[in-house]
């Protein structure tokens, strides 16, 4: 049960916010985790950035395949899903993938960036997601969450201050892959981009394990949905910065 003095600390409304800077481990983890929720908020105008962290150059079970030209094929993969669900700008850390990501300098990076582009909002995979394997998705995530706290304080990361940039905090952050939600977006109008923008990873997903996930994602967009006109909905765990550092009960809000 949610603490009364919960809301001292309201939830932020995702839907209002206007810019979003998208940060993805992988190359095909946004449209997975939020696609259907970025196609409607980039069709009410809302200006969406695409942080794609790792190079995704181990998504394969091909022992054959040209590791430059996996790379390759899903930063294309990639570009093409982006703008199917509205993303305007495309950023690229390139780090190796496979679970060897330097959180302290992912969090640099990721400070950078929101100090340079200012978003309203940071979307990112959620750190705390229990039996999450790829630690990929919990330092991408544990990363953003840091920088998101931190990026407003001029002694962090001051090398970004002598560069012109300036502290700036997000007003919230967003997480996808998560299991405390505690917001629910009507994504009824925009499922169907969604899906169209799975199907272009086909490097990662074809045949019957394109049709395996869709299906999972789409049971699971309609077991969120309680009400009759709304058929599918994504899920998300909208948090201020505030709720981000020594608030016990952050996973219940
Ligand atoms: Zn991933």
């Amino acid at each position: 049960m949610k603490p009364k003095y919960c809301d001292l600390l309201p939830i932020p409304d995702i839907l209002s916010a206007k810019s979003f800077l998208c940060i993805q481990p992988h190359p095909d983890d946004m449209e997975i985790g939020a696609g259907a929720t970025l196609a409607r908020l980039s069709k009410a105008g809302a200006n969406i950035i695409y942080l794609t962290i790792t190079d995704g150059s181990v998504g394969t079970y091909d022992p054959n395949i040209e590791t430059e030209n996996l790379v390759k094929t899903r930063r294309g993969e990639t570009e093409k899903s982006g703008s199917l669900v509205g993303v305007k700008d495309f950023l690229w850390l390139d780090y190796p993938d496979g679970g060897t990501l330097p959180l302290e300098e992912v969090r640099s990076d990721i400070t950078h960036i929101i100090r340079k582009y200012r978003p309203e909002a940071v979307m990112v995979c959620d750190p705390w997601l229990p039996y999450e394997a790829h630690s990929d998705h919990t330092k991408t995530g544990l990363a953003a969450a840091e920088a998101c706290l931190l990026s407003g304080m001029p002694n962090f990361c001051p090398a970004d201050l002598q560069e012109g940039l300036k502290p700036y905090s997000p007003d919230m952050v967003a997480f996808y892959y998560t299991a405390y939600p505690n917001t629910f977006i009507d994504v009824s109008q925009s499922w169907d981009i969604k899906l169209e923008a799975i199907d272009c990873h086909k490097s990662q997903f074809s045949g019957v394990k394109a049709d395996k996930l869709k299906s999972l994602l789409t049971a699971r967009a309609e077991s969120w949905s309680d009400d009759q006109d709304t058929l599918y909905v994504e899920a998300l765990k909208v948090l201020s910065i505030e709720h981000l550092h020594i608030i016990e009960d952050t996973w219940h809000c």
